[in-house]
């Protein structure tokens, strides 16, 4: 018997790429590693949107900056589709440190520190759907 596992995942390529022009590139990535890309919109969000979508993080120091940052330029949030897409995006992005994240990874090749790391990822099946439904309600 053959097991299918399509998954959607939500992936966001964060300002300091889009700053960088590195949307198509990155895009590419996911595309030759055999991502469809089912929906997609450049988009700025507030900072209180933010500290919604980040909100498992309130209690970290890091809390609030990240949310200054996520919310201070464009942003491309996407919907991804693959077999194990969740796992399969993580994979793709590397460690959240760049300095840690492996060669071919994207935050290896374009992540610039860890909190300047390029893209987004949701970390499970359950907040794919939750994310996704944040950017994307129709
Ligand atoms: N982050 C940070 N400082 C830290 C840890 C995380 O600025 O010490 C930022 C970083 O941009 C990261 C985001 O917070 O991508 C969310 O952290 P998480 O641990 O969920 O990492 P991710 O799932 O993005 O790899
Ligand atoms: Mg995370």
């Amino acid at each position: 018997m053959i097991m299918s596992n399509t998954e959607q995942t939500l992936s966001i390529i964060k300002p300091d790429a889009v700053e960088r022009n590195l949307d198509s590139e990155i895009k590419e990535m996911f595309l030759s590693t055999g991502f469809k890309i089912l929906k997609e919109k450049k988009i700025q969000i507030e900072k209180s949107e933010a500290e919604v979508f980040y909100k498992v993080h309130e209690t970290k120091p890091f809390y609030s900056d990240l949310c200054a940052y996520l919310s201070s330029g464009p942003i491309v949030v996407m919907v991804l589709e693959k077999e194990n897409a969740v796992s399969a995006n993580r994979e793709l992005m590397g460690a959240t440190n760049p300095k840690d994240a492996s060669d071919g990874t994207i935050r290896k090749k374009y992540g610039i520190s860890i909190d300047k790391n390029s893209v987004h990822g949701s970390d499970s099946i359950e907040n794919a759907n939750i994310e996704i439904n944040f950017f994307f309600k129709d």
